[in-house]
């Protein structure tokens, strides 16, 4: 049964609809398009721009709320990784300024869903992913950052892992009934801080993006299975392996949106046993590997009986979202089997 609308046009895919949101996606040749006015001022792009001087650097960290030392800054700590708990990191030294941490969780200071909603506990949490603000001891301009991407595969699992303990600490309170992972890189993702951080936040009842998922399914039983067979003959698939599939989504929220999925697998990363933690981990740091410092935003969904799932969006490129649709390059295709030739040069584990 096909449940999925789509165009394929000349041995292409012309058009597809969003069977969640109802979005349509036209896919259009925009090779010849300047990006030039949205892009300008990416300073930290320029190789040729001078590097901040040791004053700039000392007060960028001295200023930054989740920088080491400044720890009061920020509400009070819940939990944090230290260095002996984690000695496989690699981040020791200059640039994390000796930190006696390489995670720190506390409170959002701004909760996403006010603490009245669940039990009068705020239950929005910072997950502060490493100690170093910088990603290099010279760093080229502000925006030269530290990005997940650069943390590896192994530090991405500890932090997957941290996600399901804060997870295990949310649910202890009878109010929280959903949880979502979202990330911002960048601030063209509107991220506020620009030291690498995590979101985690607790809701008492499903999110209305999952909500919206589970009743697609509903409507059209076999949907993702659907989508991933589509995906397949698109060429738009970047890797399946293990029971976890990830792909270029040509129903992304955004015009290169990355999926990682476990169609297998219905439940939440703290039901999800260790070493299949560690495959969905994997194959979640395989795309931000490639994506390294670009802008980017990702949510892990989970729960609501769907197939565990994360939307990756890069997001360098302007939201061009015009009255339900949306536009999808045409290089799309081209772009994936770039991606995954990126991929086999980068065999962690
Ligand atoms: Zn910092
Ligand atoms: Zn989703």
């Amino acid at each position: 049964m096909k449940t999925i609308e789509y165009e394929i046009r000349d041995g292409a895919l012309a058009w597809i609809k969003n069977p969640v949101s109802g979005v349509i996606s036209y896919v259009v040749d925009v090779r010849g398009k300047s990006f030039a006015f949205t892009l300008g001022g990416r300073g930290e792009l320029d190789p040729a721009a001078s590097a901040l001087s040791a004053e700039e650097i000392a007060r960028t960290r001295a200023a930054c709320p989740f920088c080491p030392g400044n720890e009061t800054m920020a509400p009070a700590e819940i939990l944090r990784v230290t260095p002996a708990e984690f000695p496989q990191w690699q981040g020791g030294g200059e640039l994390s300024g000796a930190a006696p941490w390489v995670m720190r969780v506390f409170n959002n200071l701004f909760p996403r869903i006010p603490a009245e909603l669940t039990g009068g506990r705020n239950e929005s949490y910072i997950v502060v992913e490493d100690p170093r603000h910088f990603s290099s001891p010279h760093p080229h301009a502000a925006g030269d950052l530290m990005c997940t991407g650069a943390l590896g595969e192994v530090h991405f699992l500890r932090l997957l892992e941290t996600d399901v303990a804060l997870m295990r600490r949310a649910m202890e309170n009878r109010a929280v009934r959903s949880i979502v992972i979202r990330k911002n890189q960048g601030r063209e993702s509107g991220a506020s801080q620009p030291h690498l951080h995590q979101q985690l936040i607790g809701a008492p009842a499903a999110l209305p993006a999952l909500i919206a998922e589970a009743a697609a399914e509903r409507r059209a039983p076999g949907l993702w299975e659907e989508l991933l067979e589509l995906v397949e003959r698109l060429g738009l698939l970047i890797e399946r392996r293990d029971g976890v599939v990830s792909f270029a989504s040509p129903i992304g929220a955004f015009p290169r949106s990355y999926d990682v999925m476990m169609p297998q697998f219905r439940g939440t990363l703290a039901e999800l046993e260790p070493e299949r933690l560690r495959l969905f981990a994997r194959a979640m740091c395989r795309i931000l590997k490639v994506l390294g410092p670009l802008p980017l935003d990702y949510e892990i969904h989970q729960g609501e009986d769907l197939p565990l799932h994360a939307h990756i969006n890069s997001r360098l490129y302007p939201y061009s979202a015009v009255a339900g649709t949306l536009n999808l390059p045409s290089a799309l295709v081209q772009n994936v089997a770039a991606l995954r030739r990126a991929l086999q040069r980068h065999e962690e584990f």
